[in-house]
């Protein structure tokens, strides 16, 4: 498959690629993750196939909590290795913690980094990548012992 990366439809096309790879790791069919998340099935597979469709920030959030993946896997292009985010170090990690359980996570410093570059793109100055903690309704957020 290939995708346009100076287009759109490159980043659903990569989302929908890891969709269809981390529903596959939880052994559930299409069917079985529309009724999930509460969407119809030709709306899980068309967000799966090939051909553009779009969708929202929150349906693909429903699916990382189904999925138990987080949502920044989805964005990780595993085909390309020449993308940036396929050349983060993957030695050089950053301490998460939640900040109501005590659930603790690393991820890679590239990766941070890249979330803060495109947040910037997006006009969120300066913003620190938080994520929703899977365990609770808490943010994981970085550690003070980080780098
Ligand atoms: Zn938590």
């Amino acid at each position: 498959m290939t995708f346009n990366k100076d287009d759109e439809n490159y980043i659903y096309g990569v989302v929908g690629l890891n969709v269809k790879k981390y529903r596959k790791e939880k052994k559930l069919t299409q069917a079985k993750l529309a009724e999930k998340i509460n969407y119809s099935l030709s709306f899980v597979s068309g967000l799966e196939s090939k051909k553009h469709q779009s969708f929202s920030l929150g349906a693909l959030y429903r699916i990382s909590l189904i999925l138990g993946v987080d949502m920044y896997k989805f964005f990780i292009d595993e085909d390309n290795k020449n993308l940036e985010t396929n050349n983060i170090d993957n030695n050089n990690f950053k301490k998460y913690k939640c900040n109501r359980c005590d659930y603790e996570t690393e991820i890679p410093y590239d990766l941070v980094e890249l979330i803060k570059t495109a947040n910037k793109v997006g006009n969120q100055l300066n913003s620190e990548p938080i994520f929703k903690c899977k365990h609770c309704d808490g943010y994981i957020v970085p550690t003070n012992n980080n780098l």
